[in-house]
């Protein structure tokens, strides 16, 4: 993941494929310059609580016995729980697992949830696992990291790799060693054992929100806008569709094969989304089909990277022609295509505002599962709504207030907040 500012376009040596911790650093010192926060309190910030490391023990299928690696790092928890997914993914490493776990921090700040960062995983390829070995490996890890997790300390999520049954196991094997039923340990679940009505659509549909609201913004009205999305899956689909739904022109979706184009818009509700029927977008009967490469270069109101990350890239930021850029997925604009968006006055909203809706829909699962009390459909998209209003309009006004972009806004919010929170607090002893 790569995703801040450049201060200078000159510095481009640096690598477009920095790690996730070096991002994440380098995304502190850069809203650190802008916010009033004491120099401690960023030192403080830029090292983890701690990150546990485990060994996690699988007999397979056949009997044998392999030793996989997991992790999970806690960044910081002065507003409340850490929170954050694990993932199963052959690349986990503990310094990703940091990384992110301050990538977290941010994202549950600019939501203004009571929430601190922390990520996880096992160093191993799902796709190797049998279901009933991904059962045995889940178990195993939960009780692994079973100290340093909880519903009030630490709450995992999925991520990639993982999916809904995980977190289902996750929480049995946790509930059972604690003699209850703790279905507050783990979000994601499925809506049977305490998870929540539209968590899956949760992402897409605040991508759509803050879309709509840029939109606004920028003096465009949604129904006359056209839309290309980059990604058909779960986040690119449920935005794709509510905005279709509310007017907008959507006139790319892709998938990995390519995009199904249509200048007049498309019936996003025909086109199959990666959930629906994988990979299949092209199967669509469009007037055209695209390369990836060229949805991103569409002259579209609103560009939606929601595949992959580093996309955007130094080679193709000029090209980019949408007025607006909602980052769907995580960090699909590297540090050198922001900066080069941002001199070409093309606004890019960043990820940590524009796909919270998943950890906001996360923490409404939480209130829900320590609350004993399920909330219909309803009432979690009216509440999503109004949490992503209020934080769009936070990072505006420190937009308007200090003339900085929308990426720079956001983590000023986020940091401010983890700031002011740490300096009440205190330093203990
Ligand atoms: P998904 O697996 O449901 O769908 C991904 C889509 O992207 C598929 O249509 C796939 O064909 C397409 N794709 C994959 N590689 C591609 C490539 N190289 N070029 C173009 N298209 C490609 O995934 P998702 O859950 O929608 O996640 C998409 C992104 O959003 C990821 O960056 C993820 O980290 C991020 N995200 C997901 C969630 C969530 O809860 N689902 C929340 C926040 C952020």
């Amino acid at each position: 993941m790569a995703t801040n500012t450049l201060d200078d376009r000159e510095e481009d040596d640096y690598s477009e494929t920095e790690s996730a911790l070096e991002t994440a650093l380098r995304q502190l010192s850069a809203a650190a310059t802008q916010v009033d926060v004491d120099d401690g309190i960023i030192e403080r910030l830029k090292h983890p609580t701690r990150v546990v490391e485990v060994g996690v023990p699988l007999k397979r299928d056949d009997g044998s016995v392999e030793v996989f690696t997991g992790y999970r790092a806690q960044h910081d928890d002065v507003r409340g729980p850490y929170k954050g997914g694990l993932r199963f993914h052959p690349d986990v490493t503990a310094e990703e697992c940091v990384g992110l776990s301050m990538w977290m921090t941010w994202k549950c700040a600019v939501m203004d949830l009571p929430f601190g960062g922390a990520k996880g995983g096992v160093v191993v390829n799902p796709k190797d696992l049998s279901t009933g070995e991904k059962e045995r490996l889940t178990r195993r890890f939960a009780e692994e990291i079973r100290d340093t997790i909880g519903p009030k300390r630490d709450i995992p999520a999925p991520d990639m790799g993982t999916d809904a049954q995980t977190m289902a196991w996750f929480m049995d094997a946790y509930s059972m060693q604690e003699g209850e039923t703790i279905p507050g340990v783990v979000t994601g679940k499925p809506p049977v054992i305490g998870g929540s009505e539209g968590r899956e659509e949760a992402p897409g549909r605040s991508v759509a929100i803050i879309a709509r609201e840029a939109l606004q913004y920028y003096d465009i009205d949604v129904d006359e806008a056209t839309v290309a999305v980059q990604g058909f899956g779960s986040v690119g689909a449920n935005a794709a569709r509510l905005l279709d739904d509310w007017g907008a022109d959507v006139v790319a979706v892709s998938d990995v094969n390519g995009a199904a184009y249509d200048t007049t818009g498309l019936d996003t509700h025909a086109v199959p989304s990666h959930e629906e029927q994988p990979e299949a977008v092209m199967q669509y009967d469009a007037p055209n089909m695209l390369t990836n490469e060229e949805v991103l270069e569409l002259d579209v109101d609103v560009l939606i990277p929601a595949a992959i990350g580093n996309v955007l890239t130094a080679d193709n930021a000029d090209d980019v022609q949408a007025d607006i850029v909602v980052e769907g997925a995580n960090g699909p604009t590297t540090s050198a295509a922001d900066t080069i968006l941002e001199e070409r006055d093309v606004p890019v909203i960043p990820d940590i505002l524009a796909n919270a809706g998943g950890v906001t829909v996360s923490y409404f699962e939480w209130l829900q599962d320590i609350n004993r009390r399920q909330w219909s459909l309803e009432r979690v998209n009216d509440e999503l709504e109004s949490h992503m209003l209020s934080a769009w309009d936070d990072v505006r006004r420190e937009v308007e207030a200090g003339d900085v972009s929308w990426r720079d806004a956001a983590y000023v919010v986020a940091l401010g907040r983890v700031g002011e929170a740490k300096a009440s607090r205190g330093l203990w002893p």
